[in-house]
């Protein structure tokens, strides 16, 4: 391969002779390189295919999901996929996620992150070549372009040509299809945090909160700017990701590689056919360049601007069917296969590329943490208690010598129907409780109440202890008094003369 620096960077510079003594610093004429527009060409095989198949499901997941119903009940609402901020609820069909189990939502987003690692180690950027938003709506404009401007050579003559009524009629009716599915963008993004149907006429009657004007005026600002006219510039320029993943790849990772040692010396069907010993099976038709949706050349080796969407594939397989040679010179390959292919050897076959230490290790992780989620989710208990103890004053004295101590308790009800809880003590001998909305008198080991669904309720609560008790740790235990019968426990200190709290 011509450039085997990962990053396309090129080293040679490095062993240049330093600028003689006294001469001015060399400083470089351009920071920034001119974009050159990409028009890729229109290509149809296995690997396109496979990526309509991805951009219809991303983006339908991503269109559709706010407006699936999924009845929860009277009490919390019937959007499949909601982020509450208001109740600060998480939703996701049969699943509720309340602030204090924001772990789950951690675990998910550490998942998503091994789950890079692990397809990066095992199929290169198959994440950015195929379900990345960057590249799944830049694909999108792509054919919006298409379809208003035509195929690659008709867009690169329209490019040239002067502005005139035909061009501008074209931009103007173009970019106001990019504006509508920037705004579409953005108005579906905001779905996800509020009741859709309710949202989208608050919307257009103008009472939807500030915020959500706000939003979708940045998403489709950004959806319209990015995807529309910045395209690979965002790949290679501004994500990080390409970066990272550099340092994740290894020599039995998949790439998309063009095999040099086949195809090389490149020569047209003309002249390999007058001279077969000299030419290799690269015809130097461009096609691979022509579709590529960064507007690189593969042939120059591995490159930061390659998303491995596989296109070049598609186009070069097609071109090898038609002079007659085997499909493959470009190929989805391992560094450590080519030198074996190169060699004469036979490559290992995939699933030993996929199944490797390191790609299983990726996996268990992922796979374990996935599965100590649904272990939580299974056996989580729908009810929860926290206590605050009063801290000024810590205790009182009753008159005939009692400390009393004063704790705010929380009580979740994380069912969607009211429950009948009893809270108790555990520990602190002879102690009684009791709460502002019962009579002193009522005092005893336990009380019982009704928590409304779905909600969390602030109980002022009062435990008094016999005269003498000395200062100790004891607990409240809330139960649910219903076929669950489901309990949480908060320990906490009882405060008393002898010892400051
Ligand atoms: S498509 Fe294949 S044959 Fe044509 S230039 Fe690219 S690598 Fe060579
Ligand atoms: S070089 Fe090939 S795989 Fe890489 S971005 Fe271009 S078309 Fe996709």
């Amino acid at each position: 391969m011509n450039n085997p620096d990962p990053l396309g960077l090129d080293w040679t510079n490095l062993s240049a002779p330093p600028p003689p003594e006294g001469a001015p610093p060399e400083v470089p004429q351009k920071f920034f390189e001119k974009r050159k527009a990409v028009h890729p060409q229109r290509i149809d095989g296995p690997f396109r295919r496979f990526k309509w198949l991805v951009m219809l499901v991303t983006l339908g997941i991503y269109y559709v999901t706010p407006w699936i119903r999924w009845d929860r009940g009277p009490y919390a609402p019937d959007q499949a996929v909601l982020v509450d901020l208001a109740h600060r609820r998480f939703y996701m069909f049969g699943i509720e996620i309340w602030p204090h189990e924001f772990y789950f939502v951690a675990g998910l987003l550490i998942m998503a992150g091994i789950g890079l690692f692990l397809v990066t180690s095992a199929v290169g950027r198959a994440w950015c070549g195929y379900s990345c938003p960057q590249t799944v709506w830049t694909d999108v404009f792509q054919h919006v372009d298409r379809f208003v401007d035509g195929d690659r050579n008709a867009r690169m003559r329209l490019d040239k040509a002067p502005w005139g009524p035909s061009k501008i009629a074209r931009r103007a009716f173009k970019w106001t299809i990019y504006l509508v599915i920037s705004f579409w963008t953005g108005g579906a993004w905001i779905m996800y945090f509020a009741d859709a149907p309710t949202l989208t006429a608050d919307f257009w009657t103008g009472q939807a909160a500030p915020v959500a004007y706000i939003t979708v005026a940045i998403l489709t600002a950004t959806t319209f700017v990015l995807g529309g006219f910045m395209r690979e510039q965002v790949c290679i320029y501004m994500c990080p990701w390409p970066r990272i993943q550099a340092a994740m790849l290894d020599e039995k990772s998949l790439l998309v590689t063009y095999k040099d040692w086949r195809g090389e010396p490149r020569g047209s069907v003309k002249k390999s056919a007058k001279n077969p010993d000299n030419f290799g099976d690269c015809i130097d038709c461009n096609q691979c360049v022509a579709v590529c949706p960064t507007g690189i050349d593969i042939r120059e080796g591995p490159q930061i601007g390659c998303i491995t969407c596989a296109l070049c594939i598609d186009a070069c397989d097609r071109v090898m069917k038609e002079v007659g040679r085997p499909r493959g010179l470009i190929d989805y390959a391992t560094l450590e296969d080519c030198t074996r292919e190169a060699a004469g050897e036979t490559p290992r076959p995939v699933w030993q590329t996929l199944l490797r230490p390191r790609t299983l290790v990726y996996f268990s992780i992922w796979a374990g943490i996935g599965l100590g989620l649904m272990f939580a989710l299974g056996t989580r208990s729908r009810t929860d208690l926290t206590v605050a103890a009063d801290r000024n004053p810590p205790f009182m004295l009753m008159s005939d010598g009692s400390p009393r101590n004063a704790f705010t308790l929380k009580l979740r009800n994380m069912q969607n129907r009211q429950r009948r809880m009893e809270v108790s003590l555990s520990g602190l001998p002879g102690g009684v409780v009791w709460n502002d909305r019962m009579a002193r008198t009522d005092a005893a080991r336990s009380m019982t109440l009704t928590v409304a669904a779905d909600s969390t309720q602030a109980l002022r609560t009062y435990v008094l202890a016999p005269p003498g008790t000395a200062p100790q740790v004891f607990a409240f235990v809330l139960r649910s008094l219903d076929a669950e019968g489901e309990s949480a426990r908060s320990e906490t200190r009882f405060a008393a003369p002898g010892e400051a709290r």
